[in-house]
């Protein structure tokens, strides 16, 4: 019987199994490392993130973003973006220094049992735990328009579909959104060839600001202060008080979680995207149709226009909704026993705790709980020591027949040992 059994090996389960590790909780990890920034993300793509708010969290603080930089000759600089390649390479460099062995497979199903969990791997091992947190991350939640539902995925895919966009060269694609993902997918499609064209509900599309200079005058700071989601109070007060955030009313919560920071383009991306991407902003998608050679989709204008155009495929970048109903690795009895918001995301006590007792969550799907940092890397520094502690209460709490260790006094499950794969 294990302490804790981490579901996942991104940023934020690297970083909880740091915490609980160091905590000498008996735990094993499962998971692709840092499988959304390998798989799901094109060559080519950079952090949206500045560098120093895209650290995985260790309890020494030994194991960060710039430490892996120096150590590799990169430049991590406020306002340079980090390549994805380098930052996915930062994470398997964190998960071989600072996590116990990580287990690659994937968990295909959890369900509540004697004295806590059993979670079964991708080839049948059943494992049992007293506490499980799941940090798997946006995948489970990928959010695709009604209207282009239920089509061949030749003709359409979600953006985190692609690691590869090669084979749209010299074809024509039709990206879906207004966010990050969709135009630095466009810019990209451009850039190798392919004839792009974005369509997004807002009438204008944002852009973010060129971040101000991180050594500034004081009453400059004062104005506007530097968070790790970007300069101002109100995003210093997501990224840097997410404990304070849960204490405002779930209605507010929510509303800020699915609105706060919402699509814009990066600074550095808006020249590659205005220069070479056909741009129809105030246009929705009502109908999709198979037609030869792509489909046709049917678009209703913010004026009131109504038009048809034809493409050979549709990059929907439509981004997440995480949602309870969409954690289909929990056993359906484990699942129903969830209490849920009115957004449909779980009910978090605060320490990341769900309503069934012992299990925890992670990342975007407690941003309804902690605020919009929990869709970034950066909160996950917040969140691994959180519900570590939460761990460690719930262990001291519910004391089972047979415990193989003490959290806090027990021996370590492994010491930092290298990634497979
Ligand atoms: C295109 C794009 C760009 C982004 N850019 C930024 C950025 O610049 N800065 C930023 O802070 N955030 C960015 N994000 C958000 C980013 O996804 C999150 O910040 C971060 O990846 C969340 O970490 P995570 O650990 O919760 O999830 P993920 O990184 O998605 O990791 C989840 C992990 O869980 C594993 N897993 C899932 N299911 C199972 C299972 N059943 N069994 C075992 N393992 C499982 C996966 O293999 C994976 O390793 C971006 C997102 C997208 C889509």
């Amino acid at each position: 019987m294990y302490d804790l059994l981490v579901v996942g090996a991104g940023p934020y389960g690297l970083s909880i199994a740091s915490h609980a590790a160091a905590a000498g909780l008996n735990l094993r990890v499962f998971g692709r490392p840092m499988a959304s920034w390998r798989d799901h993300m094109p060559d080519g793509m950079f952090l949206k993130s500045e560098p120093w708010a895209s650290n995985l969290s260790d309890p020494g603080g030994r194991w960060g973003l710039d430490a892996y930089c120096a150590e590799q000759g990169l430049t991590a600089r406020h306002a340079h973006p980090i390549p994805v390649e380098a930052f996915a390479s930062y994470g398997l460099w964190f998960a071989r220094n600072a996590v116990p062995e990580v287990d690659e497979r994937t968990i295909t199903r959890v369900s509540s049992g004697p004295g806590g969990f059993t979670a079964v791997t991708e080839d049948g091992q059943a494992l049992h735990a007293r506490t499980v947190a799941l940090a798997v991350g946006v995948m489970p939640f990928i959010e695709v328009p009604p209207a282009l539902r239920g089509l061949h995925p030749t003709l359409v895919t979600h953006s985190s579909h692609h690691s590869d966009l090669g084979h749209f060269q010299g074809k024509d694609v039709t990206v879906i959104g207004g966010g990050q993902a969709a135009l630095e997918t466009a810019a990209l499609l451009a850039e190798q060839g392919t004839r792009v064209r974005v369509l997004a509900r807002a009438e204008r599309l944002r852009w973010n600001d060129v971040p101000p200079p991180w050594e500034r005058p004081w009453w400059r700071s004062v104005r506007s202060p530097h968070s790790g989601l970007g300069p101002g109070w109100r995003n210093w007060f997501y990224a840097e008080r997410p404990a304070l955030f849960r204490r405002l009313p779930q209605a507010s919560r929510s509303r800020i979680a699915a609105t706060a920071l919402g699509p814009a383009g990066a600074w550095w991306v808006r020249d590659r995207v205005e220069r070479a991407v056909d741009l129809l902003p105030g246009q929705e998608v009502t109908a999709a149709a198979a037609v030869p050679g792509g489909l046709r989709l049917d678009l209703a204008g913010r004026d009131g226009s109504r038009r048809s155009l034809e493409t050979e495929h549709v990059i929907a970048a439509t981004g997440f909704k995480a949602h309870r109903d969409r954690l289909s690795l929990l056993s359906a009895e484990l699942r129903g026993t969830l209490a849920a918001l009115p957004d449909g995301s779980p009910v978090l006590g605060r320490s990341f705790e769900s309503s069934h007792p012992g299990l925890f969550l992670a990342g975007l799907v407690t941003a309804s709980g902690f605020g919009p940092a929990m869709r970034f890397v950066y909160g996950a520094t917040f969140t691994a020591s959180t519900l570590v502690q939460g761990v460690r209460r719930r262990l001291r709490s519910a004391p089972v027949r047979g415990a193989v260790s003490v959290p806090g006094t027990g021996s370590r499950s492994g010491s930092p040992s290298p990634v497979r794969g």
